[in-house]
């Protein structure tokens, strides 16, 4: 037995949070098919449900000088269609199908954590981070350490995650590669993630192991020395992940090397 909340209000989602461990269901794209067991997923939908999707102050970008503020509610779709630059909207244009990114929400797809989950290597990229308020105040952590493992945060049970926040990157190029089975509704078997400018280089890796790949000493290196095949060792060696359903470890390893060395041909030809 578990109950449902809609609340009026923000401040009625903190109260109820802080009495009751819940499932804040936002478009619910991940927790329905949760709640369906299928396939032997592992986890149950046993809690009590809050419903937050009415609640329009969590939706929409609020751009500054250095920022781009992204409420939870943002859909994919919200995304797509915004002024956002195309480092962002494009990424978000190649997940699911046009019926899912209509409801799936920004903060959805970071809270649930998954291992292909495909906006994390963008925000891991971009040094984002997210704000989690719960009625006793509200902190600020980067993505990189939100996110603790497969289907893990570090999010308490009475917060809610109300943004995140994205660092303005003057970018020059950038490439989202999402390799799956098909286009469209389909698990990544891996997506990378690459941005640069004269001074600075991301490389996100998702979908491999349980969290996102980023090296920034690897990174700062290859600035310096160049050195493509010191790079691509560096990135084979944090690739644990083994062979499972979508891929194996040699195939992931491989399609990212040829991603890196490409990416970067065309970056050395444009600087
Ligand atoms: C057919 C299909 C295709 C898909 N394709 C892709 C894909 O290509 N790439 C991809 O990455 N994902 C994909 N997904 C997964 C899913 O659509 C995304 O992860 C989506 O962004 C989740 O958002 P949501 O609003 O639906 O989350 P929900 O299902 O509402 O919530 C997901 C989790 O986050 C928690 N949560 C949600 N909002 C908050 C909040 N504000 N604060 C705290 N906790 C919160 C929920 O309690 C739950 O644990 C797909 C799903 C389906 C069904």
């Amino acid at each position: 037995m578990f109950n449902t909340y809609r609340p009026d209000t923000f401040d009625q989602v903190l109260d109820i949070l802080d009495k009751e461990t819940c499932h804040i269901f936002a478009g619910g794209t991940d927790l329905m098919i949760r709640k369906r067991q299928w396939q032997g997923a592992e986890r149950k939908f046993t809690q009590s449900v809050v419903y937050i999707s009415h609640l329009k102050e969590l939706a929409g970008i609020v751009e500054s000088d250095d920022y781009y503020e992204i409420g939870t509610l943002t859909t994919q779709t919200d995304i797509v269609d915004s002024d956002l630059p195309d480092y962002i909207r494009v990424p978000y244009s190649l997940m699911s199908s046009p019926a899912i990114r209509n409801v799936a929400t920004v903060g959805g797809n970071i809270v649930n954590a998954a291992s292909v989950a495909d906006s994390l290597p963008i925000f891991y990229a971009l040094d984002a981070k997210v704000e989690l308020v719960s009625k006793y105040g509200r902190r600020l952590l980067p993505v990189e350490e939100f996110v603790l493992g497969k289907y893990k945060t570090a999010r308490q049970a009475n917060e809610i995650l109300t943004k995140v926040i994205v660092p303005k990157f003057k970018e020059k190029g950038f490439s989202y590669k999402k390799i799956g089975q098909r286009k469209a509704s389909i698990l990544s078997k891996l997506s990378v993630f690459m941005v640069y400018n004269e001074s600075d280089l991301r490389i996100a890796i998702g979908a491999v192991n349980d969290t996102v790949i980023r090296n920034r000493a690897l990174e700062v290196t290859y600035k310096k020395d160049k050195n493509i095949d010191d790079l691509i060792q560096g990135y084979k060696s944090l690739m644990f992940g083994q062979d499972d359903k979508r891929s194996t470890k040699d195939y992931r390893e491989r399609v990212t090397e040829n991603l890196i060395r490409s990416f970067l041909k065309e970056m050395e030809d444009e600087l």
